[in-house]
């Protein structure tokens, strides 16, 4: 039993010493991608659900490896969060969306809203709204075609800490919202609190309408409380006409998927708003 024991202690120390070099190798991968700029984003769609016109999009990171292809956020994004790298990629992907943004605003492109996804180490920075403030300024994009989406475990900080972090941000005049809207734990209360301007409901629970009642109700009742709240409301995931159908139907004000439109390189997106408004 003691021989036993030796071995499986030495099994589990291998496994985790495999996978601790993997992670150093992906981790050193990742910062050298940084520095080749091998990250690219594209851009997905968002529309109005009344007129059908285009009126924002949301950056998507993607790491163009030069070894592997196209990747997507989920196999790096967890990691660079560990590591804090994402502190340098946000930056990163803030600059260039807001830079892309501008260079559309001043090639006469319609003047849509441009959406970023933070994570919670970027907003743990004591000088984060600093950053976006110069990053803005760099730029030129004016501060009121930028959202901020954020999500709300990274928000339910103690006291008025989150209060002043996003006072702070709204400030600089640009817009937050709050992702995957649903599947954290705010409460209502907690929510009229502070100062955001839009929900975004989880894909999760549009995926499965209209098959799944409970999934309507709950779409059905995010929204009424984010039009009561006097916020927006815009649907992620949007794959059928049919969830579509639901969502305008309940008074959802946007909508977001594949239905309408996928994820574009920088050039194609542009195509897409070149024909905005039609779908
Ligand atoms: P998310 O913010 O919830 O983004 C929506 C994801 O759903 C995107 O996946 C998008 O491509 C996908 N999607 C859009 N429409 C549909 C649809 O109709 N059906 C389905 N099944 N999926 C749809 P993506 O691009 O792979 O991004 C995954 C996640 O990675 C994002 O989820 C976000 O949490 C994170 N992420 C992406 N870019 C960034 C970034 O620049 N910074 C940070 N911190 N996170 C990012
Ligand atoms: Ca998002
Ligand atoms: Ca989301
Ligand atoms: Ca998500």
């Amino acid at each position: 039993a003691k021989e036993q024991g030796r071995n499986t202690y030495r099994f589990y120390t291998s496994t985790l010493t495999i996978a601790a070099n993997e992670r150093l190798e992906l981790d050193a991968r990742l910062r050298r991608a940084l520095t080749n700029e091998e990250f690219v984003l594209h851009y997905q769609p968002q529309f109005d659900n009344l007129t059908g016109m285009l009126i924002g999009c949301e950056a998507l990171v993607r790491w163009h490896s030069p070894e592997d292809g196209l990747i997507a956020p989920d196999r790096f994004i967890p990691l660079a969060e560990e590591t804090g790298l994402i502190v340098q990629l946000g930056d990163w992907v803030l600059q260039t969306a807001c830079a892309q943004h501008k260079l559309w605003l001043d090639n006469g492109l319609p003047d849509i809203m441009i959406a970023v996804n933070l994570s919670a180490r970027q907003l743990q920075q004591q000088d984060f709204a600093k950053r976006v403030a110069a990053i803005l300024d760099a730029t030129g994009l004016p501060a009121e075609r930028l959202t901020l989406e954020l999500t709300e475990s990274m928000i339910m900080l103690p006291g008025e800490q989150a209060i002043e972090l996003l006072r702070e941000l709204k400030a600089l005049g640009l817009k937050l919202s709050i992702d995957d809207f649903g599947t954290g734990y705010s409460s209502l209360a907690y929510l009229k609190r502070l100062p955001i301007d839009e929900l975004k409901i989880d894909q999760g629970f549009v995926r499965d309408i209209p098959q799944d009642r409970n999934d309507m109700e709950i779409a059905a009742t995010i929204i009424a409380m984010a039009r009561n709240l006097n916020l927006k409301v815009i649907a992620e995931g949007v794959e059928t006409k049919q969830q579509m159908e639901f969502l305008t139907l309940q008074g959802c004000h946007g909508c977001q998927g594949y239905l309408l439109g996928h994820p574009l390189t920088p050039e194609a997106f542009i195509e897409r708003l070149l024909h905005a408004p039609d779908r």
